[in-house]
Formats: structure tokens, C-alpha cells, sequence
């Protein structure tokens, strides 16, 4: 849409009560925009965005994707989609739905209104992945009839659809594949396993850990994430991605399991439960077209992140 009265952009931040996008809009907010938050607030909570009531330049739309949207915006943010695997598994046909019917109604409103659209897709398009790190040209290696089909292929079938507008109706779309992100803001029963392991170490429970915890995954901080999700959207407009955007420092579950009980000096214990069906093994991002294209890499190392995260929730569990 023509921007009418100043430069100000108008931003539609689907999933904006959940933890990343509660994140994005305090940084788009920030850089004097104005910001339609759309959420059904499945996972996320109004928790997230209650130091915005009252800004004027920020809009609360509680309103499930899966359904049509018609709103006046210059660029749309799609985030909304369950995303730890308990809460993508709890309701799985929904969980599909959000993926493809929210997919469809943002692309439909994004050539109505001819303005730019960014999914939030993920590593997950990778499966277990085979090839290690992950780079945007693997092709993944995804059960189609899983536990956690619902959310990977959700996601793969939201991917096409962007690049079936973009073939077919030439919108400006930006594909983002993030990684496992971490950060203030998590629900303390989210399930993921930074969040788990945080709440688990400050309440001395035990500390879960699924398998061996010789399984790896590379993890990003909030911070880093959400800048990297706003240059993806100001980059030129025939760049259109998939990109990698996470933390490429690897470490196991076991590892991530000491670092946290080392930073919250907790006496919790481990116990060792089975590993869920299809847990992939191994998960790294490589970060080089982020770096060459747009001059991105993360900045915050895992203990400084840990480290806030675990402020957060200290203050959110008293
Ligand atoms: P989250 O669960 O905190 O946020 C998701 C938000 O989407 C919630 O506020 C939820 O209420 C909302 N939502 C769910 N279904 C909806 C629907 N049908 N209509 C409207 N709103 C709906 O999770 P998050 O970590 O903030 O994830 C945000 C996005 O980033 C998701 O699309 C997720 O798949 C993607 N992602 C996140 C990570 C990560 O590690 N955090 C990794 C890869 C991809
Ligand atoms: N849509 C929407 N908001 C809009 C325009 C479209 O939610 O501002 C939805 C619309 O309901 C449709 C979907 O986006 O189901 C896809 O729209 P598109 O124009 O691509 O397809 P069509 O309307 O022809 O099915
Ligand atoms: N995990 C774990 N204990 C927990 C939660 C998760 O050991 O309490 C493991 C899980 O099996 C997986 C890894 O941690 O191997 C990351 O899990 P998460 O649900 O955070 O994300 P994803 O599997 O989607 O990467």
C-alpha cells in the first residue's frame, strides 16, 4: 500500500503475543512504526504485550489466521503457528491449518494490499537433517506421517505457497528459517528445553532430559534473532531467501544441562527420560548467506543469554 501520510510503515505481526514476535514488535515500535498485533492467543499471552497498552502506535487484533484478515498494511510479519512440539502435537489438524490456511489469507492479503510478507519458517524444514551444518540448498529429510508432521511439513507446505505467489502473482516475499531460539518471554510451561531446564534448575526439580542428551542443537538468542528477522525484511526486494538465521555455536542437550545448572547454582539433579519419536539428532545452521547478504551473525553468547533468560524467570516465578 502507498504510504499516504508519512514514512512511518503500518507492520501486521501475526503470532505478535507469542514470544518472538512480542520481541520484533518492541523492536519495530522502537524504530517508529506503526504495528497491528494479530494473535488468537493459543501460546501466547497478553502478558507479552501489556507494556504497549496505550501506545498509540501499537493495535491488539485477537483473531485466529486461519481465517481471512482484512487490514491496510505495508509489510506483514507471519509468526503465528504453535511452536514447541507439545503444543504443535496438542491439536495437530490445527496446528496444519495455521500453517497453510494462515499462509493462504497472509499471501491473499499481502497481493491485495501489495505490500511485503515475511514467514517465519524453520530448521524444522530440515528434519533430521543428513547433512550437518545445514545449509538453505538441503532439501531436508522430513517423516511425512509423524508426530511432529503437523508443524515440519506445515511449515515446508507454507514455504511453497510463498514461493507459488511469488512465481505466479510476484509478491515480495522473504522466507527466514530460524533456529532454536531462546529468551525472556518463553511461558514458563512452553516445553522447549531452554525454558524446561531454567524453570526445572530455579524450582530445584529435576532436570529433564530426553535420550542421552547427546542430541545438538545451536542456540540463538531473542536479541539477535528479531534484528535478523527485520534486515530480512528491508533487503532488497528480488531477494526473496529461504535464510538460515540462528546461532551456529553448537552444543548438546547435555551440555546446555550443566550450563544451566552452573549459572543458576542449582542442586537439581538430572534424570534421563526416552527420547520422543523423531527428535532429530543434530541441528546447525550455516549462517554465510545471512553474513553475505545482509551482514548478519548473532552477537550473544549462550551464557549472557542464559543468563538473562534465567533473570526473567527468577522475577516471573516468585
Ligand atoms: P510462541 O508459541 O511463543 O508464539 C506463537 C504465537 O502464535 C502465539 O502467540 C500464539 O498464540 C500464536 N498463534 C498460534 N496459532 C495461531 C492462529 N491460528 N492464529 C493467530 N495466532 C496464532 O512461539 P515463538 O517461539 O514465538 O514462535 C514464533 C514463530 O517462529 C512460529 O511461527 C514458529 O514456528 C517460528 N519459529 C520459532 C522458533 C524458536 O525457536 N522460537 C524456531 C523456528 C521457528
Ligand atoms: N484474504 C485475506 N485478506 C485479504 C485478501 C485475501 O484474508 O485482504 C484471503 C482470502 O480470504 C483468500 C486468501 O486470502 O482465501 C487467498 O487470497 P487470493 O486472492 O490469493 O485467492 P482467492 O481469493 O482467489 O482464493
Ligand atoms: N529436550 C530435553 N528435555 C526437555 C525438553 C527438550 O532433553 O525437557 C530435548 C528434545 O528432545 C530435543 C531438544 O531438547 O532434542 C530441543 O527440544 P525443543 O523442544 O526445545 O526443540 P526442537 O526439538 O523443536 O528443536
Amino acid at each position: 500500500m502507498p504510504r499516504v501520510y508519512d514514512s512511518r510503515k503500518r507492520i501486521l505481526v501475526t503470532g505478535g503475543a507469542g514470544f518472538l514476535g512480542s520481541h520484533l514488535i518492541d523492536r519495530l515500535l522502537a524504530h517508529g512504526h506503526e504495528v497491528i498485533c494479530c494473535d488468537n492467543l493459543f501460546t501466547g499471552t497478553k502478558r507479552n504485550i501489556e507494556h504497549l497498552h496505550g501506545n498509540p502506535a501499537f493495535e491488539f487484533l485477537r483473531h485466529d489466521v486461519t481465517f481471512p484478515l482484512y487490514v491496510e498494511v505495508d509489510e506483514i510479519y507471519n509468526l503465528a503457528c504453535p511452536a514447541s512440539p507439545i503444543h504443535y502435537q496438542h491439536d495437530p489438524v490445527q496446528t496444519t491449518k495455521t500453517s497453510v490456511h494462515g499462509a493462504i489469507n497472509m499471501l491473499g492479503l499481502a497481493k491485495r494490499v501489495g505490500s511485503k510478507v515475511l514467514q517465519a519458517s524453520t530448521s524444522e524444514v530440515y528434519g533430521d537433517p543428513a547433512i550437518h551444518p545445514q545449509t538453505e540448498q538441503y532439501w531436508g529429510n522430513v517423516n511425512p506421517i509423524g508426530p511432529r508432521s503437523c508443524y515440519d511439513e506445515g511449515k515446508r507446505c507454507a514455504e511453497t505457497l510463498f514461493f507459488d505467489y511469488w512465481r505466479q502473482n510476484r509478491l515480495r516475499i522473504k522466507v527466514a528459517r530460524i533456529f532454536n531460539t531462546y529468551g525472556p518471554r518463553m511461558h514458563p510451561n512452553d516445553g522447549r528445553v531452554v525454558s524446561n531446564f531454567i524453570v526445572q534448575a530455579l524450582t530445584g526439580e529435576p532436570i529433564t532430559i530426553f535420550g542421552e542428551g547427546q542430541q545438538t542443537r545451536s542456540f540463538c538468542f531473542v536479541a539477535d534473532m528479531v534484528r535478523g528477522l527485520h534486515q530480512l525484511m528491508d533487503t532488497a526486494d528480488e531477494f526473496t531467501g529461504p535464510m538460515n538465521l540462528g546461532n551456529p555455536r553448537e552444543f548438546t542437550i547435555l551440555e546446555l544441562a550443566e550450563r544451566v545448572i552452573s549459572l543458576t547454582a542449582s542442586s537439581s539433579k538430572l534424570v534421563f527420560l526416552p527420547l520422543p519419536e523423531d527428535d532429530p539428532r543434530q541441528r546447525q545452521p550455516d549462517i554465510g548467506l545471512a553474513t553475505s547478504e545482509m551482514g548478519w551473525s548473532p552477537e550473544v553468547d549462550l551464557d549472557d543469554g542464559l543468563l538473562s533468560t534465567i533473570s526473567y524467570f527468577k522475577e516471573r516465578l516468585q
